[in-house]
């Protein structure tokens, strides 16, 4: 119940190789997608950073100068003319505002024509009518007073929410200027008199808030991520489909290849029966249906076959005959099939003499039978025969209807000649039979040899 067919083991196995691909190129495509993300985010902040520094820096110099220029430009002018320089200028007819004071002015006023852009102006030393808003107020304020003391000339700023709002905070030293350093020591409200050109007076602090446009910029950057996400799901289906179609035709080469190898099979376990049928056939059709021992057509090939060998390699080649002995008498007292007995008895007997592999013993036809010896004189021959003769003696079988022996005998001719081109192959057989007249001329249940007529 639990065991699973090949095919569904493949499909499984196919399933799982699908989910590993699914998950580790998910996690590639994702491990650049998060990648990319965080490397445009990051340039785009260090964009926003450094364009809202730049603008900072142009706008505090603008500030800086104009200041100097109004110092220079009109406020030495009006004084020299008697004019009243006062941060109070404004309930002064004849009055114009204090540098500081009109550079404020000027702040805020570009300040809110942009909106999203501020300035301030403060000191750890204000003048009473400015120790509301002019003071060091929060951290930044005392940080940015101490490091430009430090050095007055690098720019102090940092990144941090102002009013709750992400923005740039860029504070450059306003230095006192020759021409101001006379009034500041010698006005009747300041809060230190011991000033020196060149002295950091003051923090000229620039606020400007970036939060819109790294908002601004996120939106450009989540719109790429989405173009970048779609572009990566297109490759990654591309790819997956290109792997399926890869495995689909792996999987038919395989079963073609499969298929072949059973078609194969077949044909060669069918060529090995086919192979068997014939050899079995062949057997058969050497064989004699009733004794079991060669017949005549295996006796005519092997003859023709050793004689052609006697003859090239100069060997005696020899042939045995046999006749069973008053057979006709046996089969008419004991019957056919008693007969046929005798004759398988008597095949079976025989062909047990015969033991060396070049032997060959035939049913030659109806009651006589065949030995063909190769390389064998007549002397060998002799011997053999008189030991098969006495063998089919011995095996005893009753036969009350023979002149020669009470029990079934064979009667047998000898002879052998070196095959060469005078000599034809019949002439030995021939000479075979007349031997084997010969033994029953003689009295039966004896073997002759041939002996050629002089
Ligand atoms: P001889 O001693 O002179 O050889 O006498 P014989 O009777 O053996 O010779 P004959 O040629 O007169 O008879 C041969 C007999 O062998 C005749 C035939 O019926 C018998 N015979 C031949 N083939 C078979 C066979 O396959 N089975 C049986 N049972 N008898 C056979
Ligand atoms: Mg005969
Ligand atoms: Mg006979």
């Amino acid at each position: 119940m639990f065991n699973k067919s090949v095919s569904e083991q493949k499909i499984i196995g196919f399933d799982r190789l699908m989910v590993r691909t699914t998950f580790y190129l998910g996690s590639l495509f994702g491990l650049i997608a998060l990648i990319i993300y965080f490397y445009l985010n990051n340039l785009a902040n260090q964009q926003v950073h450094e364009l809202a520094l730049k603008n900072a820096k142009v706008y505090s110099q603008v500030l800086t100068e104009f200041r100097s220029l109004y110092t220079s430009e009109v406020v030495v002018k009006a004084k020299s003319q008697g004019m009243m320089i006062t941060h109070d200028y404004k309930n002064n007819r004849s009055a114009i505002p204090l540098p500081a004071t009109f550079s404020m002015l000027l702040g805020n006023t570009m300040g809110d024509a942009q909106s999203n852009l501020s300035s301030r102006l403060y000191s750890e030393y204000p003048f009473p009518w400015r120790e509301k808003n002019g003071g060091l107020k929060d951290k930044f304020a005392k940080d940015a007073w101490q490091a430009l003391q430090a050095f007055p000339h690098r720019p102090f700023y940092k990144f941090e929410e102002y009013q709750g709002k992400i923005s740039l905070r860029y504070a450059r030293a306003d230095l006192m200027r020759d021409s101001c350093t006379g009034c500041h020591n010698s006005h009747s409200d300041t809060p230190k008199s011991d000033w020196k050109t060149g002295d950091v007076a003051g923090v000229l602090e620039v606020i400007i808030p970036i939060e819109l446009d790294l908002l601004s910029a996120n939106s450009v950057i989540r719109q790429t991520l989405i173009l970048l996400i779609a572009i990566l799901l297109l490759s990654f289906i591309g790819i997956m489909s290109v792997l399926i179609g890869l495995n689909i035709k792996r999987e038919e080469a395989r079963n073609s290849a499969l298929e072949t190898k059973k078609v194969n099979k077949r044909l060669e376990s069918e060529i090995l029966s086919r192979k068997a049928v014939q050899e079995k056939l062949l057997e058969i059709s050497v064989t004699d249906g009733l004794t079991d021992v060669f017949n005549r057509r295996k006796f005519d090939q092997e003859f023709d076959l050793q004689w052609r060998i006697g003859r090239r390699n100069q060997m005696p080649l020899s042939v045995i005959m046999l006749d069973v002995d008053h057979f006709k008498a046996y089969n008419d007292n004991y019957g056919h099939q008693g007969g046929d007995k005798v004759l398988i008895q008597i095949a079976q007997q025989g062909a047990a003499q015969v033991r060396r592999a070049s032997d060959l013993f035939c049913r030659y036809g109806g009651e006589e039978f065949v030995i063909l010896l190769a390389n064998t004189n007549i002397e060998g021959a002799a011997i053999l025969a008189e030991k098969v003769r006495a063998a089919i003696e011995n095996l005893a079988i009753e036969h009350q209807y023979s002149s020669s022996a009470s029990v079934v005998t064979v009667s047998i001719g000898i002879a052998s000649l070196m095959p060469c081109g005078e000599n034809s192959a019949s002439e030995l057989i021939v000479s075979a039979d007349t031997a084997l007249y010969q033994a029953k001329q003689q009295g039966r249940n004896r073997s002759c040899i041939y002996q050629p007529e002089v």
